[in-house]
Formats: C-alpha cells, sequence, structure tokens
C-alpha cells in the first residue's frame, strides 16, 4: 500500500460544498483518509476568476497510479468538471491533482501522467495544507523537506478559509 497525496481545488459553483462531497467520495477510494483544512489561494498562470478554495488529502491506496488517476477523473467529472469547454487554468468546479504516490516516480504517456506533480514544488497552496497533514514530508526524489521547498517559495497570499 502507498502513502498517496492529493491536492484538490475548486473556483466555481459552491466550491465549499463540492469539496466536502469530494472528499466524501475519496474516502472511499482512499484507506484512513486523512483532510487538510480549506485554504483561499489568489489564481496564478490566468488571473481573470475568482479565488480557489484549496486543500490536501491523503491515505493509502494499494491500485496502480493509471488505476487512481480514472477514480480522480471521475469523480472531477461527476462534479461537472468538462475539460473540453474550459480555459486551460481557468475556472473549474473540482480538479485533482496527484502530487504525490508513496516514493514513485511516474512518467505516462497514455494517460498522461506525472509523479510527483511537477507543479507541486512552486505552489504554495498545495505545499501548506500538505504539510499541515505531514509536516516532515520530504520530496521522494531531491529527498528536501518540502517545509524547507516552501521556506524558498515568495509569499503567496495563501489563508485559510
Ligand atoms: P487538469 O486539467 O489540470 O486537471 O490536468 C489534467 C491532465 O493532466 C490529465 O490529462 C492528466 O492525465 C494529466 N496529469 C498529468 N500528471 C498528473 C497528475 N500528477 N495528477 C493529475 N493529472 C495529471
Amino acid at each position: 500500500m502507498e502513502t498517496i497525496i492529493l491536492g484538490l481545488g475548486s473556483n466555481r459553483g459552491d466550491s465549499k460544498a463540492i469539496l466536502a462531497a469530494a472528499v466524501e467520495r475519496l474516502s472511499a477510494v482512499l484507506t484512513g483518509l486523512r483532510a487538510s483544512s480549506l485554504y483561499i489561494t489568489k489564481p496564478q498562470d490566468y488571473f481573470d476568476q475568482d479565488d480557489f478554495y484549496n486543500m490536501v488529502v491523503s491515505g493509502g491506496y494499494t491500485g496502480t497510479p493509471a488505476d487512481l488517476l480514472a477514480a480522480v477523473q471521475h469523480i472531477e467529472a461527476d462534479y461537472g468538471r468538462n475539460r473540453a469547454g474550459e480555459i486551460p487554468k481557468g475556472p473549474r468546479t473540482l480538479d485533482i491533482d496527484i502530487l504525490f504516490f508513496g516514493q514513485q516516480q511516474v512518467s505516462l504517456q497514455e494517460p498522461p501522467l506525472t509523479i510527483p506533480h511537477p507543479a507541486v514544488y512552486r505552489r504554495a497552496f498545495a505545499l501548506i495544507p500538505l504539510l499541515e497533514l505531514h509536516p516532515d514530508y520530504c520530496d521522494p526524489v531531491s529527498k528536501t523537506p518540502l517545509a524547507v521547498m516552501l521556506a524558498g517559495l515568495e509569499d503567496q497570499g495563501v489563508r485559510k478559509a
């Protein structure tokens, strides 16, 4: 069994209710699920949109990375996610990123899947809730504590909801 870390975000629809429902659904996918507090984050990359609600969940998983991606994409789709109709990096009802999959490094073409998630290291909205759950977590690639990585980032204005 691997310890999985997922990053969840929403800035469209009733984001708090959507994230609460997504956590409930994920509790059937991950064993011993733990959920961080909810955080509010200014949009990055594409600025003309509402602030995001973000959180992190962790738990155990026995399937493959591709199985987990299919499971989280199923949950995204059930909450109205329609990638074809979206601005890239723009408003979305529910986004679930696989941040870490135990110590594994994954690079798949089909389905497209890169783990650790390449953006996790520069996103305070992922690192802050992750460190709330796992204060001593180290990057499986560089072995650097994520707390050290976070300390090296500029203030991104992430605040508790
Ligand atoms: P997004 O639109 O931001 O949800 O991106 C989803 C796309 O990113 C899908 O095509 C996924 O297959 C791909 N992807 C690649 N790596 C990851 C990851 N670590 N977690 C979630 N999706 C990923």
